[in-house]
């Protein structure tokens, strides 16, 4: 019998039934419904106006002030005609969350009367007060300012709460001196370098017309959902997002009967409104499914310019917060919510392509005749070899360290999956003979009325960090709660700058002579001789592969965030991301600085808040237990019997486990270096998560053993299995 908090909780959660949403409109009605489309644009503006919104878009360049007018009219008439009352920039700042400053539309005329007013100009430039994001040292804080630019690159859109709608704009935000505080101006900035470096590429190739290159992505985002009534009486859930204590649930994930089953009802209608906020915002979901551990859920969209993408992956995670609370679940989005069963990741498909010549990723029937392709892959190969700590150090944080390594989550050692197809023609490449590319065939299923599959050409590797996919790049190690913006920062850098110097060597081949594919098969056989170690088909969790890796292919093992973000220092990093124009060193410096401050602070509220669960939850609750059981042996005795005291040894000696663990912990907590964020980080990876990790063993012991009548945490078991 549970304590009798949770008793109650479980009742509510028995009585549940699924929230009822208004029957939804056709998918034609609703997409975009709320979005300030290009086509809206075009049935409002003039064509003038129109065409030269439309150029900005399409080739980049600065937006005139009599243009930026006519947009914020007509946004205006739209937004208003909706419900809104105000408009707000939203932002992305450096801590993976969405911000927005709100204001109204409202402008007094003087007489006591107001009308609603919107300008180019409020369009364009916002200024919110800065002074309190994390911007790692680049300002002071008497040095506050920091504007927001609107990015036309995304389209607005209303945000829909109970009481009123407000008119969203998505921006980059920038210091008073220039500097990137934000997320989304390095993206962008990214993709200005990789389409600069592709077109050279492609003129090279041959190839005349050329249009914009961009990157492409499509997010899986995974998710947990725990019934509120449980939250309520989870603290640790509601302040860090995890359990940072709990005895694993007798069952967990080992039936495997969770993965892509029937979606329980209350969770099904809740995704159906998810979804149909999504399309009204423009965001095509397409994917829903059950995951792997029992109260896990994924949810992926169709794949889209990866800045417009960026932005729909944090309305996503908006949406699924939001709308979660509603139906009486916590969306829990940290990359391990619970102990011994798989955590949450947002797998970053990611591909780069333009207008003209396609996915520059696809590799077509036969990859080994296909030059564009061999190139543009050769450069990925080349820039992941070159800079795969760099991937490691973007996807380092404080959850996710939980998770990498671990064995549901590729390791924290970056290598590269192709695919045997692709595998074998590289591998040609190398040994110099390129005779043709294995191909995937038919399968025929042995049942007349079934159809023939034509297989892919190379299997799936679920446990590679960052694998080929048939048609673009998968980076697995991506954490569920984070902004996929870092990742594709980092993957279109160092792609941009690896294919730059591709081009140089294709440059100074065909100067001196060479035809285009003997210059091509010389560059890519280098890159294969120089950076084929990063390339590794077979078992990542292994750890064979983890002594391998790094003793014979050479490759660098980060286990955690402390050894990973210092990487973001490293020479080479700093000089690939000035040489791409896409973060200073002072813009990256300050990066360092933030992710290490919020790794910092992520584990002293953990370390602090299991201090105060273990005082005032469970010693009491284990105390008041050894109270009774102490009674009961006592009686026993009495009456001539002479029962077992293991169980009260037992007690006693995780009890001691338990006060020694606190107060280890809480001297480790006080003895934190100050001023220094490498020692800083280190001693949470070296000193705070070890002795977290004892304490939480000393009452997960106790879990096991102590009355449930008593125990006052959720277990694991109700919180991953009652819906
Ligand atoms: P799986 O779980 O099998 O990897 P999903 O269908 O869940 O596949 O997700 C695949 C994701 O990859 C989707 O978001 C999809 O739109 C995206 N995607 C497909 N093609 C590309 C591409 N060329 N570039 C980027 N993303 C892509
Ligand atoms: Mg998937």
């Amino acid at each position: 019998m549970p304590s009798p908090q949770r008793f109650a909780a479980l009742q509510q959660i028995q009585r549940r039934r699924p929230v009822s949403t208004p029957p939804s409109a056709g998918l034609e009605q609703l997409w975009a419904s709320d979005v300030f489309t290009l086509e809206t644009m075009q049935s409002v503006l003039s064509g003038n106006v129109f065409e030269s919104v439309q150029r900005t878009i399409k080739a980049g360049g600065k937006l005139d002030l009599s243009v930026a007018n006519a947009v914020a009219e007509a946004m205006k008439t739209w937004a208003t005609s909706r419900g809104a009352l105000y408009y707000a920039h939203v932002f992305y700042p450096l801590t993976n969350s969405t911000a927005e400053k709100h204001d109204g539309f409202i402008t007094p005329q003087g007489d006591g009367t107001v009308i609603a007013a919107f300008t180019g100009k409020l369009l364009v430039q916002g200024e919110p007060d800065g002074s309190s994001f994390p911007n790692g040292g680049i300002r002071s804080t008497f040095e506050a300012r920091g504007y927001t630019a609107w990015d036309i690159t995304s389209p607005a859109y209303l945000m829909e709460t109970p009481n009123g709608v407000t008119l969203c704009i998505p921006t980059v935000f920038v210091s008073w001196t220039g500097e990137a505080l934000d997320k989304k101006t390095p993206l962008l900035r990214s993709n200005g370098a990789m389409d600069r470096q592709a077109r050279r590429l492609l003129q090279l190739l041959g190839e005349t017309e050329i249009a914009p290159v961009n990157s492409s992505c499509g997010a899986e985002q995974e998710y947990f959902l725990v019934d509120n009534a449980l939250v309520a009486l989870r603290p640790d859930l509601q302040l860090t997002g995890r359990t940072i204590f709990g005895h694993p649930s007798a069952k967990g994930q080992q039936f495997d009967d969770h993965y892509f089953g029937a979606i329980p009802e209350r969770v099904q209608v809740f995704m159906q409104d998810v979804e149909r906020q999504l399309y009204k915002l423009g965001v095509p979901a397409k994917t829903r499914h059950n995951e792997v551990a029992p109260g896990q859920f994924e949810i992926a969209p169709f794949h889209e310019a990866a800045n417009v993408a960026t932005d729909h992956q944090q309305l996503t995670m908006t949406v699924l917060r939001n709308t979660a609370r509603r139906h009486g679940f916590t969306c829990l989005l940290h990359e391990k919510p619970f102990a011994g069963i798989n955590g949450s990741g947002k797998h970053v498909n990611w591909s780069i392509g333009n207008a003209t010549q396609g996915n520059l990723l696809d590799p077509g029937d036969t990859p080994h005749q296909n030059l564009q392709f061999l190139l543009f892959c050769g450069a990925v190969i080349r820039g992941v070899h070159r800079y795969g700590p760099l991937l490691r150090s973007v996807v380092a944080t404080a959850g996710n360290d939980h998770r990498l390594g671990a064995n549901e989550a590729p390791p924290a050692i970056i290598s590269m999956y192709l695919g045997s197809q692709l595998e074998d023609v590289f591998n040609q490449i190398r040994e110099g003979q390129l005779t043709g590319s294995a191909s995937g065939g038919t399968m025929t299923l042995g049942v007349d009325t079934l159809p023939e599959f034509t297989k892919d050409p190379g299997d799936r590797n679920r446990t590679s960090p960052f694998a080929f996919t048939g048609n673009r790049f998968e980076f697995r190690a991506v954490g569920s709660g984070q902004s996929v913006a870092g990742p594709l920062v980092a993957m279109n850098t160092l792609l941009a700058d690896s294919i730059g110097w591709v081009a140089d060597q294709l440059e100074g081949r065909l100067q001196a002579g060479d035809a285009i594919s003997t210059a091509a098969f010389a560059v890519l056989q280098q890159v294969m001789r120089e950076h084929g170690a990063i390339i590794f088909g077979g078992d990542g969790y292994s750890s064979d592969w983890h002594q391998r890796a790094v003793s014979e292919r050479g490759l660098e093992n980060l286990p955690t965030s402390a050894d990973a973000l210092p990487v973001l220092r490293r020479p080479e990093v700093r000089e690939l991301f000035e040489r791409q124009g896409v973060l200073s060193a002072v813009e990256l410096e300050s990066r360092f600085a933030v992710y290490a401050e919020q790794y910092v602070l992520a584990i002293d509220v953990e370390c602090r808040l299991a201090l105060q669960m273990a005082r005032t939850q469970i010693y009491p609750a284990a105390v008041r237990y050894l109270g009774e059981l102490g009674g009961a042996l006592k009686e026993q005795q009495a009456m001539g019997l002479h029962p077992s005291l293991a169980l009260r040894d037992r007690l006693g000696a995780l009890l001691h486990q338990l006060n020694d663990g606190c107060d280890a912990l809480e001297l480790a907590l006080g003895a934190k270096p100050h001023g220094d964020a490498v020692a800083e980080i280190r001693h949470c990876a070296d000193q705070l998560m070890p002795l977290l990790g004892q304490l939480r063993n000393a009452v997960d012991g106790l879990e096991a053993v102590v009355d449930d009548g008593l125990w006052p945490l959720p277990t694991h078991g109700e919180m991953l299995f009652v819906r």
